[in-house]
């Protein structure tokens, strides 16, 4: 088993997310953690960079700034899109996400943030955009990636024998 956290090494961690006020943003649920690919942009590249050389029972702490974490706040990305334009069945509830094409044909992730009678008002920012992320977090376990998961990208849970489709 690999000693410390390196590139294409299967990360198990416990985590807190706090924003700056010191309210919980996010964290792994108890006896629930998360498990991710060390080099593979499965988290935020300023945790990932802490977390870079670390070993399991380590903790970290870190003020990741939104460079690092999931960007600056775009305010050009904020739109307001007709209701008709989505499909009839479409959940549109403010919190839902969705991947839709631009003109040009890029893929992007869009938050709906709102709903009225006849429009949707969408961000193509991350909720936690413009964030300063406070990460506590604990290295619970290390673990070589399997080929598959190497091929992927990701783990494929804890253990590595979770199926799953793409
Ligand atoms: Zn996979």
């Amino acid at each position: 088993m690999p000693e410390i956290i390196a590139d294409d090494v299967v990360v198990t961690i416990d985590y807190i997310l706090r924003s700056g006020g010191g309210e919980v943003l996010d964290q792994s649920d108890a006896g629930d953690p998360l498990t991710y690919l060390h080099g593979h942009d499965n988290i935020v590249p300023g945790l990932e960079q802490a977390l870079t050389g670390k070993k399991v029972g380590d903790v970290v702490q870190i003020a990741v700034p939104p460079e690092e974490g999931y960007g600056v706040r775009d305010p050009e990305g904020v739109r307001v899109i007709d209701r008709d334009s989505f499909p009839p069945d479409a959940e549109l509830t403010p919190g839902i996400n969705f991947v839709a094409e631009l003109e040009d044909g890029e893929q992007v992730q869009m938050w709906v943030v709102g709903v009225d009678d006849d429009q949707v008002h969408i961000d193509m920012n991350h909720p936690l955009a413009g964030v300063t992320l406070h990460f506590e977090v604990k290295v619970i376990e290390l673990r070589k990636p399997l080929a598959g998961e190497l091929a992927h990208g990701h783990p494929h849970g804890r253990t590595g024998s979770e199926h799953h489709h793409h």
